[in-house]
């Protein structure tokens, strides 16, 4: 890494121009008067440079394939991410603003999933984020063990990132509520998840808005803190 530009209109030089030659007016003297005559300058620097860009954002929503990320930064944001009922319908990360009454706004960014067997080119957005949610998505879902299943894929996805990674993951939130009738199995799902992860876990509905509150709570409390 060559540099990391964080601030606003940071520079940085990567290549430095090659020293300049002496220009005619060394070269002047009484008898050559006409300016033909001046120093090569030396070469530059040549360099190839990979580009890395990172969104800047207080909130990553970072989740499984149709979890409800882009469902969520529509309810609580003016952004207006495609959503549909498949996976992977966001192929690039979301930016969003949310807007509270006595807060700072607060930025959000979708992370989109990998699609199968993609490297997860997106992940690295979430990196400067200081707080995440972790999304996941009731729908299917019989017993609280489906859930550790599919946690335990996700999980691997991030451990690449290590686990500073993870510690900023401020909330885990089981989506999709209205579709479970079972009050008593989301009661189940909440405590199993929350004792596996060791996040607050909490079951939402952008469709409802049920949790929603809640959700936007715990997260505007830990950016209020900068981050977890
Ligand atoms: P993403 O891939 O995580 O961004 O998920 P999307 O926001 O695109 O949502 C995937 C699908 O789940 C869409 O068909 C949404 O309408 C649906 N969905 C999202 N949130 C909810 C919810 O709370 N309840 C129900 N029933 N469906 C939802
Ligand atoms: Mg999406």
């Amino acid at each position: 890494l060559l540099r990391d530009l964080v601030a606003p209109d940071a520079l940085c030089v990567v290549a430095r121009g090659g020293r300049g030659g002496k220009g005619n007016v060394h070269y002047k003297n009484p008898v050559r008067q006409a300016p033909r005559i001046a120093q090569r300058g030396l070469p530059g620097q040549r360099v190839s440079l990979r580009l890395v860009y990172k969104m800047r954002a207080d909130v990553g929503v970072i989740g499984s394939p149709n979890a409800g990320k882009s469902s969520l930064l529509a309810r609580i944001t003016a952004a207006r991410p495609k959503i549909a009922a498949y996976p992977f319908t966001t192929r690039f990360p979301q930016p969003g603003v949310y807007f509270t009454e006595h807060e700072n706004p607060i930025t959000l960014v979708e992370i989109p999933s990998p699609a199968g067997g993609e490297r997860d080119r997106f992940l690295k957005h979430a990196e400067r984020a200081s707080v995440l949610i972790l999304m996941m998505d009731l729908s299917g879902v019989h017993e609280p063990g489906d859930l550790v299943k599919r946690l335990r894929e996700i999980a691997s996805r991030f451990s690449a990132y290590g686990s500073e990674f993870q510690a900023k993951i401020t909330c885990l939130a089981l989506n999709k509520r209205d579709l479970i009738r079972d009050t008593v199995l989301i009661e189940r799902c909440v405590t199993r998840l929350r004792e596996e992860t060791g996040f607050p876990t909490i079951a939402i509905s952008t469709h409802t808005g049920e949790g929603i509150a809640t959700l936007l709570k715990i997260v505007t409390d830990a950016c209020k803190r900068g981050g977890v």
